[in-house]
C-alpha cells in the first residue's frame, strides 16, 4: 500500500509556498542576506521547527517570508518544492502565497507574481508539472486591506489561479470581506477560502453564502452541522484536507483520530493535501500513507481522494483528462 501511494501520481490544491521551506533552506537564506536569527546553529532551528502551538508556527512561517529577499530567493523556494514534488510524483499543484507579506516589507506586488510564475513556467518545462498559484488575502489584517490587495492583484489577474482567504480564522469570518470578493467575482478570477479549519461550521456557511467559493480549504468543521453537510454532499464542493497540519495544530490529538473516513462516508468531496509540509513534517505522500496506515480508509478510497484532487482542480478540461488518464492507467498497471 505504501509503495501505491508513494508512486500514485497526485495533485496537490493546498500548500503554501512558504510553509514548504526546510530548516536547511531557512538557514542557507538567512546567512546568504546577512538575516540574524536568533539560532546558533541549524541544529537549534530544525528544533524550533518541532513548534508546540499555533503562535510558534507562525512565527516560525514568517521567520521564513523575512529571509527571503529578492525574487530568486523565492523562486529558489518554489524549485526545491517541485523538486520534491517530482519525488512524490505531484502531477499538478496549485499553491499559496501571500502578497501582502512582501508587499508590507517594501517589495512591489509582482514580486511574488514574478517569482512563481517563473517557477511554474520552469516546473512545466522540466518536470512537466501544471498548475498556478493563488493568491490570499490575509483575514486578521481585515477587508481593507483585502481591497487594496485586490487593487494591486488585478493587474496581473491572467497569472493568478484564483484568490483566496487564508491566517486566523476565529474572528474574521467570510462575511466581513463580501465585498472585495464581489470584486474578485467581477473580474472573473476564482474564489477559495479557508474555513471550518479551527473556526465552527458558520464559517463554511459564509464562505459559501457570502463570498460564493469554488473550493473550500478544509472545512472539516463541517461535520458539527448535518444540513451543511447535506449541502456539501449534494453540491459536491471540494473540501481540501490536511491530515498532519490539523493533528499539528491540536485540531486532533493523533492522525487516528482525523475525521476524514467520517467525511468519505458522507460523500464528501474530500481531498488529502500537505498546507505546510516543511513545518509539519509531511509532504503529501507522508500526509496520505499517515491516514492509509492510522484510519479506516481504504486503497479504494484513496484513489477516490485522488480523483477528487483531479476534478476539484482548476486544470483545463484536458489537463484534467491527462491526469485521470495517468492515475486509472496507474492503478489498472498496479493491479495487473
Ligand atoms: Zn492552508
Amino acid at each position: 500500500m505504501n509503495e501505491f501511494i508513494k508512486n500514485m501520481p497526485k495533485v496537490e490544491l493546498h500548500m503554501h509556498v512558504e510553509g514548504s521551506m526546510e530548516a536547511e533552506t531557512l538557514w542557507k537564506l538567512a546567512h546568504k542576506n546577512n538575516y540574524a536569527i536568533e539560532y546558533n546553529s541549524i541544529e537549534e532551528l530544525k528544533a524550533a521547527y518541532k513548534f508546540n502551538n499555533l503562535t510558534e508556527f507562525i512565527d516560525m512561517f514568517m521567520l521564513g517570508t523575512r529571509v527571503i529577499k529578492t525574487e530568486q530567493d523565492l523562486y529558489d523556494v518554489c524549485m526545491t518544492y517541485f523538486e520534491k514534488c517530482v519525488e512524490q510524483n505531484i502531477r499538478h499543484t496549485e499553491v499559496h502565497c501571500d502578497i501582502r507579506t512582501y508587499v508590507d516589507y517594501g517589495y512591489p506586488a509582482d514580486f511574488v507574481i514574478n517569482a512563481l510564475d517563473a517557477a511554474f513556467k520552469d516546473a512545466k518545462r522540466l518536470y512537466g508539472i501544471t498548475g498556478g498559484f493563488m493568491p490570499c488575502f490575509i483575514r486578521h489584517l481585515g477587508n481593507d486591506v483585502a481591497s487594496k490587495d485586490l487593487d494591486l492583484m488585478l493587474p496581473y489577474k491572467d497569472k493568478i489561479l484564483a484568490i483566496g482567504l487564508s491566517a486566523v480564522e476565529v474572528g474574521f469570518p467570510p462575511s466581513l470581506f463580501k465585498d472585495t470578493f464581489q470584486r474578485v467575482h467581477d473580474a472573473g478570477i476564482k474564489v477559495i477560502a479557508h474555513a471550518g479549519e479551527e473556526a465552527p461550521a458558520d464559517y463554511i456557511w459564509s464562505a459559501i453564502k457570502d463570498i460564493n467559493v469554488a473550493r473550500i480549504d478544509h472545512g472539516i468543521r463541517c461535520l458539527d452541522d448535518e444540513r451543511l453537510v447535506d449541502y456539501l454532499v449534494e453540491t459536491q464542493i471540494p473540501l481540501t484536507v490536511c491530515p498532519y497540519s490539523n493533528v499539528a495544530l491540536k485540531v486532533f490529538n493523533d492522525i487516528s483520530e482525523h475525521v476524514l473516513p467520517t467525511m468519505l462516508e458522507k460523500g464528501l468531496n474530500v481531498s488529502i493535501h500537505s498546507d505546510d509540509p516543511a513545518h509539519f513534517n509531511a509532504y503529501l505522500t507522508e500526509n496520505i500513507i499517515g491516514i492509509a496506515d492510522h484510519t479506516s480508509v481504504t486503497k479504494t478510497q484513496i484513489i477516490k481522494m485522488a480523483h477528487n484532487a483531479i476534478n476539484g482542480s482548476f486544470a483545463s478540461v484536458k489537463r484534467k483528462a491527462e491526469l485521470s488518464k495517468e492515475l486509472n492507467d496507474y492503478v489498472a498497471r498496479y493491479t495487473d
